[in-house]
């Protein structure tokens, strides 16, 4: 057979080579025919009890889930419950059997097309990817109809067996728990994006995997071999022996690596020359602690907390109340076990839009965005802060503010801060009365104008991805400027640096929570620059580590400096390589 490749979306990284396994095609493409009027009633109580069966199935499922699971899984779990107990999804089809006598898989194939087209027409991406999901039920509730369940075999892998990638149009995050106790070693599917619940799962499980491959699951064929390179999104079906060869040993070299990684653990993040490093975690949730203790976070650097604000279902309110905030500031900082936990005041607008903003302006980026959206909504804001100064009574906490670029605001947010503990005081609730307070430093204006920010604020972080984005005015969501978004632009060189230095002068402490802070092929050149904390996603704070503790700043310190002198890209470019070899 001939080798071809597949390009798709690459959702998690790492490399698996094994043998297809194709899941069963599209069950929505199932018998249709007509039912005489006296059976009615027993093809309703058909769809019933394998409804019924398929709710069994969703509880036991939940009532095994590993204790180490991720937290997504329960809550994937739980919305699949949900869209069973629909009654579109639970009572229509028992109308369309007594209605249009249509046996039951036609009529509950009928509805969950219709479910499904609703909601792609949905324009929010989040909410539109969930019609994966009622495809996903559907086709479980399917599979127990047609007598096909039981979507995995049971494969033993012994030694030598080749490993089992799993192809499928599309699988359920709930269908990836079997991915644990079997030997399957990645996946890929035909549908897809990366907000997908699958894509989420599969990354919290580590399994290299690359979704919205088109027709792959046709393209593919039983037992084909395969490589999934999960870093590029690509996959090569039947691969000549050469090609097999070469991903065997980039495999080999990624598993070596990791291993090695799990070994610094515990070493402290010292460079050569002695200067100690700290490492912290960027999160979303507070149960993303867990992860970054592992990599061994001295704090969390970033905590974005506008997560809290996003997907309310109808059963919540629509913005987080007081206590429900408070309740998720705690759990962070009792998780992270009196190490600092810097949280974010809410950070919506431009690509992070929640229900409750109202407009939307013709440059989201430029417009009311995180901070300036908070003090327009004073009372909003008052009740986030008080929920963070509470949680400070439990542990450390710093209050990080994004998108700061003028005095007046620095000094309306320090005046709302002053108004929450007031009131915090006055109710003789407990909370840190030194709670520091510092900037993001993401608006080239910001950057320029540093004394505003030292004489008022008590640190710094810079955030990279909205720095780059303003200074280059590249949109950092739009594909089509996507090939200028460069962190190694002599501009973006000169900010970073300038920032650094002046706030280390100033003997303000400054972090680096951006992307930049966790690619590792960056880390020799913000240490060459004097940045002394970075702050990422736990996944990357080993690698990060493990660059740190082989850095000797008396060589790359003056390698810096001749770096920020260049302003020819090919130069830069070629001085970063030679940055990585000394
Ligand atoms: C940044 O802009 O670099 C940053 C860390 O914040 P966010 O990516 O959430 O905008
Ligand atoms: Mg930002």
């Amino acid at each position: 057979m001939t080798s071809f490749t597949l390009h798709g979306i690459p959702v998690s990284r790492g490399i698996a080579i094994g043998r297809a396994h194709i899941l069963s095609p599209a069950a929505l493409d199932v018998q249709h025919y007509l039912i005489a009027a006296d059976q009615v009633e027993s093809e309703v109580a058909r769809l019933q009890s394998a409804i019924a069966t398929v709710h069994t199935e969703l509880q036991t499922l939940w009532s095994e889930l590993p204790k180490d699971a991720p937290a997504e899984l329960g809550a994937f779990i739980d919305v699949h419950v949900l869209i069973l107990s629909d009654p579109m999804l639970s009572d229509i089809p028992l109308d369309i059997i007594r209605t249009r006598h249509y046996n039951a898989e036609w009529a509950l194939a009928t509805q969950i097309e219709e479910l499904s087209a609703q909601f792609s027409e949905i324009e929010d991406a989040y909410l539109r990817e969930r019609s994966a999901d009622i495809e996903q039920v559907g086709e479980r509730v399917l599979k127990v109809l047609t007598g096909t369940a039981n979507l995995l075999p049971n494969v033993d892998v012994g030694e030598g067996t080749p490993a089992m990638i799993v192809v499928a149009h599309d699988i359920s995050p709930a269908d990836m728990l079997q991915f644990r106790d079997r030997a399957f070693s990645g996946f890929v599917t035909d549908l897809g994006g990366q907000n997908s619940h699958t894509a989420i799962v599969a990354r919290s499980l580590d399994i290299p995997a690359t979704v919205g491959v088109s027709h792959a699951s046709e393209l593919i064929k039983q037992n084909d071999w395969l490589i999934i390179d999960g870093d590029a999104g690509v996959i090569v079906v039947a691969p000549s022996t050469l090609v097999l060869e070469q991903y065997r040993e980039k495999q080999a070299k990624q598993v070596k690596d990791r291993k090695k990684l799990g070994k610094i653990k515990k070493t402290p993040s010292v460079t050569i020359d002695g200067t100690p490093v700290t490492l912290l975690a960027n999160i979303e949730f507070p149960d993303d602690c867990p992860q970054a203790l592992d990599g061994g976070a001295h704090g969390v650097g970033l905590f974005r907390s506008e997560f809290l604000f996003m997907n309310r279902t109808e059963a919540q309110t629509q913005l987080p109340s007081e206590e429900e905030q408070f309740a998720s500031y705690k759990k962070a900082v009792i998780a992270m076990k009196g190490r600092p936990v810097t949280i974010r005041t809410l950070d919506i607008g431009a690509d992070k839009p929640i229900d409750f903003m109202e407009h939307t302006s013709l440059n989201p980026a430029l417009g009311l965005r995180a901070i300036r959206f908070c003090l327009a909504e004073p009372q909003m804001f008052l009740t986030q802060l008080r929920a963070i100064l509470r949680a400070s009574a439990f542990g450390p906490i710093k209050l990080l503010i994004p998108m700061l670029a003028h005095a007046s605001e620095i000094d309306q947010t320090l005046a709302l801060i002053e108004q929450a503990k007031k009131q915090l005081r006055n109710q003789k609730i407990k909370f840190d009365e030194e709670i520091p307070v510092g900037a993001m430093i993401e608006i080239p204006a910001a950057a320029l104008a540093l004394p505003l920010f030292i004489k008022r604020l008590d640190f710094l972080s810079i955030g990279t991805n909205d720095l780059i984005q303003y200074a280059l005015a590249i949109d950092r969501v739009d594909h089509e400027v996507a090939h200028l978004y460069n962190p190694l632009h002599p501009a973006i060189l000169f900010l970073l640096s300038h920032t650094i230095a002046t706030a280390a002068k100033a003997e303000v402490p400054i972090s680096v929570c951006g992307e930049m802070a966790g690619d590792i092929k960056m880390t020799r050149l913000l240490l060459g620059m004097g940045l002394r904390e970075f702050s990422m996603h736990p996944a990357q704070l080993l690698s990060v580590k493990n660059e740190i503790i082989n850095s000797d700043l008396t060589v790359i310190e003056p390698a810096t400096r001749k770096i920020l002198r260049t302003y020819e890209p090919k130069a830069i470019v070629d001085a970063m390589e030679k940055l990585q070899q000394i």
